[in-house]
């Protein structure tokens, strides 16, 4: 298995955690154009300790992958779900760039194979390193949050819809062990 690893600057300053405390495997979509670009992102300083916003692996569209945040680092990629979480993100459009426009909610750029192939050799990769990992679930499943629209005040908007319609959750089913929870994820902070 070939993880590329290029860890976020900041990767030393977030918490740490025993690795029998990963459960949980939550999928993303980037809502963005490419990897260099979610990077952009992704080492932004957001908290008074020096971190941000990322996932844990990121899978370009020609199925690269690369590890930001080793798992035994608590990432921020999940509001309440970070402490038994990692978070892999694939490379995907989504909605950007008008994320929250209520015309906009439809994300059309499929899932490539190599892209979704090296997704589930990763998942799998974990499952066998991590006995704890047994759960997998969408972004989207943990955050039904719904904020106003951007272009009209009175249209509410999902805030988070990654990985979104196009992914194909059945194949992966068939394809690893994980089982699928859903919205049904403990809460941990
Ligand atoms: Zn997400």
């Amino acid at each position: 298995m070939q993880i590329n690893k290029q860890p976020l600057e900041y990767e030393e300053k977030l918490d740490s955690r025993p690795i029998e405390q990963v459960q949980l495997l939550v999928i993303h979509c980037t809502e963005l154009p490419d990897l260099t670009t979610a990077r952009t992102y992704g080492e932004k300083i957001l908290y008074p300790s020096g971190t941000g916003n990322s996932g844990h692996f990121y899978i370009d569209r020609d199925g690269s992958i690369e590890q930001w945040v080793k798992p035994e680092k608590i990432a921020h990629h999940v509001k309440g779900h970070n402490k038994q979480s990692i978070g892999v993100e694939l490379v995907n459009t989504g909605r950007y760039p008008d994320w929250l426009n209520s015309n906009n909610q439809e994300p059309d750029e499929a899932y490539p194979d190599e892209q979704i192939d090296q997704l589930i050799a990763l998942i799998n990769h974990l499952h066998r390193t991590i006995p704890s990992l047994n759960h997998i679930t969408g972004h989207e499943d943990l955050d039904q949050s719904r904020v106003t629209a951007s272009n009209d005040p009175a249209i509410k908007v999902r805030r988070k819809i990654d990985p979104g319609p196009l992914f194909p959750w059945q194949y992966i089913t068939q394809k690893t062990q994980l089982i699928n929870i859903g919205s049904t994820a403990k809460k941990y902070e």
